[in-house]
C-alpha cells in the first residue's frame, strides 16, 4: 500500500482525538512547530496505522500529532504543535 493511499485528512482522527480531548478540536487551530503556518487541525493530514494515527502539515510534513494505543494507554505526542487554540463553543457547522 503506498503511502498516499492511507492519507486522509485530520477530520478522519476526530473520534480518536475526542478520547484525550473533552472538546472537539478538529476546528482548533494549531500552529505547526515545524514551519508555523496556523490552520484548523481537520486539515492536518491523517496517516493511520494499525496503532494509532500520525496528523502531518500540509505545508512542510512535520509530524505534528502523534496517537498510539498501547495496552492500557493511549500516548499523545504533541511535540509538533507550536500553540493550540479550541473554540470555546461549536463552530456552526458543529452544531448542526
Ligand atoms: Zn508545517
Amino acid at each position: 500500500m503506498q503511502t498516499e493511499e492511507m492519507r486522509l485528512d485530520g477530520n478522519a482522527a476526530g473520534g480518536m482525538l475526542r478520547e484525550v480531548f473533552a472538546l472537539e478540536v478538529t476546528a482548533a487551530l494549531a500552529r505547526c512547530a515545524g514551519c508555523g503556518s496556523v490552520a484548523p487541525m481537520g486539515t492536518l493530514l491523517e496517516y493511520g496505522h494499525g496503532m494509532g494515527v500520525v496528523l502531518r502539515c500540509p505545508t512542510c510534513d512535520t509530524a505534528v500529532v502523534r496517537m498510539t494505543h498501547t495496552p492500557g494507554w493511549v500516548r499523545l505526542d504533541a511535540s509538533g504543535i507550536a500553540f493550540l487554540m479550541i473554540p470555546e463553543t461549536p463552530t456552526p457547522a458543529a452544531q448542526v
